[in-house]
């Protein structure tokens, strides 16, 4: 995949990589704090930086069958949550193109 340079996030809050801090997501991307994820809370963002794609596959969540694909820290290879690429019930939509991080596997990193 060649070199990968790491993006730097500005804001009041930025969240980062329990393993290695790199930067991931602001508050300000911060959808919803209300999802479950492998090991526990999780939360929904607009947006992530610094994380590599997985193949997509296909999930039955408690919210019906989805396409997402794992995401991976560009760094230390850390599985820090999964990004939704289709949504297969109608009122699950707003989620499609959107990230899960794991609580447990974020730090504080301002
Ligand atoms: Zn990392």
């Amino acid at each position: 995949m060649g070199m990968c340079y790491r993006r730097y996030l500005a804001g009041e809050r930025i969240y980062g990589c329990s393993g290695c801090k790199t930067h991931l997501a602001t508050i300000h991307s911060m959808i919803s704090r209300a999802f479950t994820g492998q090991h526990g809370r999780a939360y929904l963002f607009e947006n992530v930086v610094n994380v590599v794609e997985g193949e997509p596959d296909d999930r039955t969540m408690t919210t019906g069958a989805h396409t997402v694909s794992d995401i991976y820290c560009v760094k230390c290879n850390t599985t820090l949550g999964w990004k939704y690429i289709h949504a297969y019930e109608q009122s699950q939509k707003y989620k499609e193109g959107k990230f899960i991080l794991e609580r447990n596997l974020l730090v504080d990193v301002q």
